[in-house]
């Protein structure tokens, strides 16, 4: 069920297997493993906890992250991008009644993917929904909140590590079953930004078209083939990261 690359445990099923396997879960944590992310758990002990721990179910989010499992030889089945989890995780809120909580992007990113959301899927509770602009370390009103409304699944989109930390450090408090850090998944919900066409998608090079509309991302993708020669070089050892 999971590939091995370096010490990450990587879903290997499809995406629908995937939903199976978390409904099983009280409470799981669905960390989406693109290069970026995972490069930086190398780096990174606290990162690297949160990615192994019980609770965590790594997805190969990326092709990047699919090369990798092929260059382990311990393929992955198909690549499972964290929006899609979303937005599964959303629909089968929507089918069963069960709330959702949004927390991250600017305000105004914020209520066009709430709008957007309700408008697509009319009987999702949307139980609260707070910016990613705040202190981390001064959040208990946020904290509260999310406690009083009990969804069923927290979605966080701060960018990682942010996010990241927020899941870390209130998994336990908060009384959600699905955590997800989902990026700029409020983006391309709030129509801010596009995904690529379906063709891009398919043929991994989502990659691509995210660095054409937004040069910026140039150096972060660096990372993905820093990333793929780490797993080359450490490809048969055992004891590393
Ligand atoms: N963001 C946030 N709080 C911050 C920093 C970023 O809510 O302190 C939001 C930002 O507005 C954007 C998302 O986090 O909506 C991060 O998107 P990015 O494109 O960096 O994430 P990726 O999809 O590349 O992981």
């Amino acid at each position: 069920m999971f590939a091995k690359i370096l010490k990450y445990n990587v879903f290997s099923k499809s995406k629908s297997e995937l939903m199976n396997y978390i409904s099983n879960f009280n409470k799981v944590n669905i960390v989406s493993g693109n290069p970026e992310i995972l490069y930086r758990g190398l780096k990174d002990d606290l990162l690297f906890q949160v990615y192994t721990d019980p609770y965590s179910v790594i997805i190969p989010d990326g092709i990047g992250t699919v090369i990798a499992s092929k260059i382990v030889k311990d393929p992955v089945k198909e690549k499972i991008a964290g929006i899609e989890v979303m937005e599964a995780v959303i629909q089968e809120c929507e089918k069963n009644g069960k709330s959702i909580y949004l927390l991250g992007a600017k305000e105004e990113v914020l209520k066009e993917c709430t709008i957007n959301l309700i408008s697509k899927y009319p009987k999702l509770k949307i139980a609260g929904s707070h910016n990613g602009y705040f202190d981390l370390e001064h959040c208990d009103d946020i904290i509260q909140d999310i406690q009083e409304k009990k969804p069923y699944a927290l979605f966080v989109a701060m960018g990682c590590p942010k996010q990241e930390m927020f899941i870390y450090k209130h998994f336990n408090a908060l009384p959600c079953s699905i955590f997800m850090g989902v990026g700029g998944s409020f983006d391309v919900f709030s129509g801010k930004v596009n995904r690529a066409p379906k063709w891009m998608i398919d043929f991994g090079m989502e990659w691509l078209y995210r660095v054409i509309k937004e040069p910026f991302r140039i150096r972060r993708l660096a990372i993905i083939p820093k990333f793929l020669l780490f797993v080359i070089l450490n490809k048969s050892r055992k004891n590393y990261k």
